[in-house]
């Protein structure tokens, strides 16, 4: 019997990216965080959307801006209430598509963010008995590497993880198996089940 084999960990983001930037009021860079609101603005049939953020220290206010002067036929009539009304999947939605960033060349950070970690038995296929297999589930862009996730949240040193994947014990599957990669949806964490894996894998479990 293989089944049972196979885990899922859910990576689920418990605060927002912050920006760094000059804080005209503070005169040094500073960490804008993101405050959950939206700001519309509605001329006409146009319409500016801004992400508010606030100096962490000040609370000095910037807007980064989402939509600029677009015509409101391009906005979805549900989306622009969820404009309205801070909705939170939203602000979220925003907070992490790092190409807004880009796009107005700001610098934005994921190091702060913590993650809270959902583990769930998957009821996988037979894939080998011998192994017990962690996927990532995480739907959002993180800087988080896999030897920091197994230190974290198993309670190892991260020596001990150095070793056991040194020794084969632990892999990454994919074509580099390198545990400073950083995590990313889809990736599979493989632990051999040999007694010198014990207190991960009972840490898994
Ligand atoms: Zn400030």
């Amino acid at each position: 019997m293989g089944y049972s084999n196979k885990y899922q960990w859910i990576l689920v983001p418990e605060n927002l990216p912050t920006v760094i930037r000059n804080c005209p009021k503070c005169n040094e860079k500073m960490h804008f965080i993101n405050s959950e609101k939206f700001r519309v603005n509605a001329n006409k049939n146009n319409l500016d959307i801004w992400l508010i953020f606030q100096c962490e220290k000040c609370k000095s206010t910037w807007n980064m801006t989402i939509y600029d002067r677009i015509n409101s036929f391009y906005i979805k009539k549900e989306e622009y209430e969820k404009f309205l009304a801070n909705d939170r999947n939203l602000v979220k939605q925003y907070a992490f598509n790092l190409s807004l960033y880009t796009k107005i060349k700001a610098e934005v950070t994921l190091n702060n963010i913590n993650y809270k970690l959902i583990s769930e038995k998957l009821d996988a296929i037979y894939i080998n008995e011998d192994e017990l297999v962690i996927e990532m589930n995480c739907k959002y862009p993180m800087e988080l590497r896999i030897d920091k996730l197994l230190c974290d949240k198993l309670l190892l040193s991260r020596s001990k993880i150095k070793s056991l994947h040194k020794s084969g014990l632990i892999f990454i599957n994919d074509n580099k198996n390198c545990l400073t990669t950083k995590v990313k949806d889809g990736l599979e964490l493989h632990v051999l089940k040999v007694t010198e894996n014990g207190k991960l894998l009972k840490a898994i479990i």
